[in-house]
Formats: structure tokens, sequence, C-alpha cells
């Protein structure tokens, strides 16, 4: 059994394509499941350049996204989903978002340290200007918080603050191991995500290291290419199979309805 859990559209405004799009390419290459899973709206027009407005989402993801279960019905299942971002006193605004729609599985993921977009390359100077083991600590923490806010299914890019290479001096295993202390108690899984190999770090998320936390704490993994262009669905599954298998027992977790269940892959 192979999914895709992580696919955007053009509707973030930063990737390319329709949901069908995503789901011709999962078809494509033989997937039981995709996941659409694009960027939630964020409140107050925070970050609107690279989000898609409650408005849009409302009129244009939903239904596109139930446009292509439809279209898709027994050909590929098509997971209503979406990556919401975890924005310390935002919760509330998120929480009530998720409960108000039926999606099979809910993203969580950090790309805001207060202000700074720190994933995005348009900010990347910003890493000049820091003490690297500081942003680390600020990330791991705010990923802990995320964790045990319960809104989420998956984590998301578990350590994307590595994304440009940035790398601390420091040791920062205590705050890594709190968050996926986190992780573990909330029971949340993990993606397996290949968009870091196609980044400057050039490595997945999570890194071997922290594979090894997952497998030692029995933490649940899923797949996800993180697409912005359709082509990418899947891209280097081969590599991410081989983790599931060396790291999670060769069990992926899949979702409907918020309701999760193990399969082998
Ligand atoms: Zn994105
Ligand atoms: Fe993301
Ligand atoms: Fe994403």
């Amino acid at each position: 059994m192979l999914v895709d859990y992580h696919t955007h559209t053009n509707l973030c405004k930063h990737a390319d394509g329709v949901a069908e799009d995503y789901v011709r390419k999962a078809l494509e290459l033989g997937f039981d499941e995709v996941g659409c899973s694009d960027h939630s709206p964020l409140p107050n027009g925070f970050d609107p350049e690279h989000r898609m407005t409650l408005d849009e989402f409302a009129q244009f993801y939903r239904p596109m996204v139930d446009d292509v279960q439809k279209k898709f019905d027994k050909k590929i299942k098509v997971r209503f989903g979406i990556e919401a971002d975890y924005l310390p006193g935002a919760e509330k605004y998120m929480k009530k978002f998720l409960e108000e729609n039926d999606f099979d599985f809910v993203i969580g993921s950090v790309h805001f340290l207060g202000d700074w977009g720190f994933d995005n390359f348009k900010n990347v100077s910003r890493y000049e200007e820091k003490d690297v083991y500081e942003v680390y600590v600020e990330y791991f923490t705010t990923l802990r918080d995320a964790a045990a806010s319960g809104m989420f299914d998956v984590v998301g890019h578990l350590d994307v603050v590595k994304v440009f290479g940035y790398r601390p001096n420091r040791d920062y295993d205590g705050v890594l191991r709190e968050a996926m202390k986190a992780i573990k108690e909330h029971d949340l899984v993990v993606e397996i995500n290949t968009a870091g190999l196609r980044k400057p770090i050039g490595e997945i998320y999570p890194s071997v290291k922290i594979l090894e936390i997952i497998k030692e704490m029995k933490i649940p993994l899923t797949l996800g290419s993180d697409s912005h262009t359709p082509g990418d669905v899947g891209r280097d599954f081969d590599l991410a199979v081989e983790l599931v298998r060396k790291y999670g027992d060769g069990r992926i977790t899949v979702f409907d309805k918020r309701q999760r269940k193990e399969v082998s892959i």
C-alpha cells in the first residue's frame, strides 16, 4: 500500500496545478491513496501572499477536493486534508477552523517563529542575524507546544528548521527530546517528508537521528512528498519506503475522517 499524504495546490499562491493534477500523478504512480493538504488560511490576513483566505477555502478548496473525490472514486482514494500552521496566539482561530470542517486528516506544521517565516527562502538572511542554536531551541519548543495543542494528526516536516543548512554549534538534544515526548504523549503520527531532499539541506525530514528516536518511542509514520508541483508527487518514495521499513516496522498510518488505521506498505 502506498500513499502520498502531503500535496499542495495553486490556491496557496506558491504551488502549481489543481488537486486533480496531483491526484492524476498519484494514480499514474499506482498509489492507493492521495491526501490533499494545502496550506490553511491564517487569521487577520497573516501572510496572505502564501495562503488562501477563508472564503477561498470554502468557495474553491473544499469543492475542488470534493469533485476529485467523486471523479476518481474507485480509482484512488482522495483524502481531504489541510496543512495547518501552528501559530502561538492563534490557537483559538485554528481550533475553530479545524472543528468546523470534516477533514480526513490534519497536518500540523511550524512555519513561523514570531513573525519570521523561517522556512521561506525570501527570509533566509535572518539566520545570519541570529544564534542558530537559539533558533533551534525556539523551533523545537514551538513544535512541542504544537503537538501538545491536540489540534493535529500528523507532524509536518518535523525538522524543517534545518532547511537552509544552518546547524547549531551546541547540542540541542534536550529540546528535541521534549518535542518527541509531546508527539508520543499526544499520539501524533510523523510524516516522512521527501521535500527536504529538494531543498538546500538535501536531506529527508526527519533526519535519521530523529528516526532512531521515533523507532525507540514507537511513533507511527506516514508518507508525504510536500509537492508544490504535480510532478513531485511520490518523489523519492523509494528512499521513504526504505525508511518506513527500517524505522516503522514497514507500517504507515492512513486516515478517514480523522480516524486512523495502520497498514503495511
Ligand atoms: Zn508551501
Ligand atoms: Fe510546510
Ligand atoms: Fe507543505
